[in-house]
């Protein structure tokens, strides 16, 4: 709908906009209301190029699309059915449990061998294994590729799929060469469309599936869903939506929890959402609360960092990291929300 600043544009104004809009194929219909005229487009509204020229006239206020600006990743879309799955399991059915350390210490594989054993134990339903890890300090430990051999044997010993971060199109191509089933693209990265559109490239064609976190400094949550829809133009939709907390910080936390977007997210898209309440609170004696309410806030599931022994663990692993005891704890009381949430409370999200 395009919303002029005066009451009624002037023929020669309305012919200009109706020019514009002719070029890529829509159709406008005038709305006579009691104290301005609006116009509504007929056609695919979601037309950048469109509306920036209709934005950038100096007689229009503003253009407020009623369609989404994503194609692929709406709830309407094509891909309303489609189910992502990690090693053949649905996520979301019986709430999705990633958890495993925030960085495999390469100096010490048997604190990940063991973690992965225990969280297999504890319940999850993939592992997670930083192998190259995105630090505010180019001085702090940046990850080492033997990682990656310690991620795969820890798959091998366990049988649970793996989840690991990537930063570059480097290590795309050396991640790829290895059996990992989840790509995970943390939040500096959210908004690195080049990297997004290379890992939909690479992945085209294969199982693999994203995490893609949600940036710490993203608005709208048009710009989270935009950068999946990077992913999923390129071919595969396997693509789960992340919140991890954003800045400004709730005081006392890592990050301002965003679990509550989950309701949002679930209704504007088909994408299982699977919170990361480990570095939205950033402290391990806080992280069950959140998983919990991730689950009341009908998330899909939950990533989260955990030790077996985290005071000896590198990267967020001393802070964050909770103990496969508290993981398997967490694991029964966030399926019994998830259930309880699917029995009765269902019908508050939005109806496919
Ligand atoms: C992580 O998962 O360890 C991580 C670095 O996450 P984020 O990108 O959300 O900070
Ligand atoms: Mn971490």
């Amino acid at each position: 709908m395009i919303i002029p600043k005066e009451s009624q544009l002037t023929p020669q104004q309305e012919r200009e906009l109706e020019g514009i809009t002719k070029e890529f194929g829509i159709k406008l219909m005038k709305i006579n209301g009691e104290t301005r005229s609006i116009y509504l487009m007929i056609g695919d509204e979601r037309q950048e190029e469109m509306l920036a020229r209709i934005g950038g006239l100096e007689y229009i206020d503003r253009v407020d699309t009623v369609q989404q600006p994503y194609k692929l990743m709406a709830r309407d879309s094509g891909l309303a059915t489609h189910k992502v799955r990690i090693d053949g399991k649905v996520v979301g059915e019986g709430f999705t449990v990633i958890a495993g350390q925030c960085t495999i210490d390469p100096k010490n594989p048997n604190y990940f061998f063991e973690t992965a054993q225990a969280v297999k134990e504890a319940g999850a339903d993939c592992l997670r294994g930083g192998v190259w890890k995105p630090r505010t300090s180019p001085y702090a430990y940046q990850g080492d590729a033997k990682s990656l051999d310690i991620l795969m044997e820890a798959k091998a010993r366990t049988g649970l799929p793996v989840d690991t971060e990537v930063m570059d199109p480097e290590q795309l191509d050396i991640i790829l060469k290895h059996d990992v089933d989840v790509l995970q693209v943390g939040t500096r990265n959210a908004l690195n469309y080049g990297l997004l559109r290379e890992i939909g490239k690479k992945i085209n064609g294969r199982k693999t599936s994203v995490l893609l976190k949600r940036s710490m400094h993203m608005g709208k949550i048009e710009e989270f869903i935009m950068a999946a829809e990077y992913i999923v133009a390129q071919g595969n939709p396997n693509v789960m939506l992340c919140p991890r907390g954003t800045t400004p910080t709730m005081d006392g936390y890592r990050n301002h929890p965003d679990e509550s977007i989950a309701p949002l997210l679930k209704e504007r898209t088909w994408a299982p959402v699977i919170v990361d309440p480990s570095h939205s609170v950033g402290k391990a004696s806080y992280v069950p609360f959140a998983c919990l309410a991730a689950a009341s806030y009908g998330a899909d599931g939950i990533i989260v960092e955990t030790h077996v022994a985290p005071r000896h663990g590198i990267g967020d692993d001393p802070k964050q990291a909770v103990t496969p005891d508290v993981l398997a704890k967490i694991i029964r009381d966030a399926r019994a929300i998830h259930e309880l949430q699917k029995r009765h409370l269902e019908h508050l999200i939005a109806a496919s």
